[in-house]
C-alpha cells in the first residue's frame, strides 16, 4: 500500500483520484481527452485507469478494444452482475487500462429506474477496485453526451469534474446548463465534487469566434478554465481509426504536445486540492 494514502471526499480509499470527463453536448472532445489525457497521465508514471460509460464505446474503440474483444462490459458492472475488475482490460499504453463499453448500456438507465440506490452504481463498484487494485492512481470515466443517470453515476463517484467546450457559439449556455448540474449533484448526491477545470478543445487560433469564446469563457470561469487550448489537430482526429491514442499515433503533433501540457496542469490541481 501507497505511504500517502487518504480517504477521498467520494468515500473511496487510497490514493486514487476519479476524474469524470463531462459535457452534455456530442462532439466536444470528451473522448478525445479522456483518451489523450489518461494516456499523458500514463507517459508520466501514474497509473490510469478508464472507464468507458457511453454506449457508443468510443473511448474502448479509440484504445483499440474491438467490439468482438468486449466481454464483460461496464454495462456488467453498472447492473451489478461483474466486478469493475473483471471488465478492465490492459491497452497498448503501458500503465493504462481501461474498463469498455457496450450498446446495451444504453438500456441501463431504463433497467435501474427502479432501484433506490441507481446514483451510486458505479462509485460502489469503484470502491470495491480501488480495495484490491491499490496502485492505481487516476480513474477518468469518458461520459455519455447527456447529463442522465449515467452521467450522474460518474460524478457520484468522482472527486472532480474536467469539462472540455468546443470553442462555438452557445458555449457558454452549454456550460452553464452543466455546471448547474454539478451544483446539484454535489448538493444532492457527493458533497466533496469539484469542477477541476475546462479545456478549450478543437481551438483555432486564426478563427475571430474561437478568440472570442476563450475570451468570454476566461473573464467568466476565471482560473477554472486550463492555460492549455487544445488546438484543432487532425492527426488528433486520425488516431481513433488506428486504435491508438494520439500520443502513439504521433507523439510530436501539436495535439499530443497540448494533451501533455494540460496533463502537467491536471496534476497541479490534483496535488492542491
Ligand atoms: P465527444 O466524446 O464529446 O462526443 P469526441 O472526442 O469523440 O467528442 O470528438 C468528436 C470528433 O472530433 C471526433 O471525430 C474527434 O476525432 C474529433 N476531435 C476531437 N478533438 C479534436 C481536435 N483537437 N482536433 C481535431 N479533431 C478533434
Ligand atoms: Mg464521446
Amino acid at each position: 500500500m501507497p505511504e500517502n494514502k487518504f480517504s477521498s471526499k467520494t468515500g473511496h480509499t487510497g490514493g486514487v483520484r476519479v476524474l469524470s470527463v463531462a459535457n452534455q453536448k456530442g462532439g466536444v472532445g470528451k473522448t478525445t481527452t479522456a483518451i489523450n489525457l489518461g494516456t499523458a497521465l500514463a507517459a508520466v508514471g501514474e497509473k490510469v485507469l478508464i472507464i468507458d460509460l457511453d454506449p457508443q464505446g468510443n473511448a474502448s474503440t479509440g484504445l483499440g478494444i474491438d467490439g468482438s474483444r468486449r466481454e464483460t462490459t461496464t454495462y456488467d458492472v453498472i447492473m451489478g452482475d461483474a466486478a469493475l475488475a473483471d471488465a478492465v482490460q490492459a491497452t497498448k499504453v503501458p500503465r493504462l487500462s481501461v474498463a469498455p463499453a457496450g450498446v446495451n448500456l444504453a438500456g441501463a438507465e431504463i433497467e435501474l429506474i427502479d432501484e433506490q440506490d441507481r446514483h451510486f452504481c458505479l462509485s460502489r463498484a469503484i470502491s470495491r477496485f480501488i480495495q484490491i487494485s491499490p496502485d492505481i492512481t487516476y480513474i477518468m470515466i469518458d461520459c455519455p453526451p447527456s447529463l442522465s443517470l449515467l452521467t450522474i453515476n460518474a460524478m457520484a463517484a468522482s472527486d472532480a469534474v474536467i469539462v472540455p467546450l468546443q470553442c462555438e457559439f452557445f458555449a457558454l449556455e452549454g456550460l452553464s446548463q452543466i455546471l448547474r448540474t454539478i451544483d446539484k449533484v454535489r448538493e444532492r448526491i457527493n458533497p466533496g465534487l469539484e469542477l477541476q477545470g475546462i479545456v478549450l478543445t478543437m481551438y483555432d487560433r486564426r478563427n475571430n469566434l474561437s478568440q472570442q469564446v476563450e475570451d468570454d469563457v476566461r473573464s467568466h470561469m476565471g482560473a477554472k478554465v486550463y492555460q492549455t487550448a487544445i488546438p484543432r489537430n487532425v492527426r488528433i482526429s486520425e488516431a481513433p481509426s488506428h486504435g491508438k491514442p494520439a500520443l502513439l499515433y504521433d507523439l510530436k503533433c501539436t495535439g499530443s504536445q497540448a494533451y501533455l501540457r494540460l496533463a502537467s496542469e491536471v496534476i497541479q490541481r490534483e496535488r492542491a486540492a
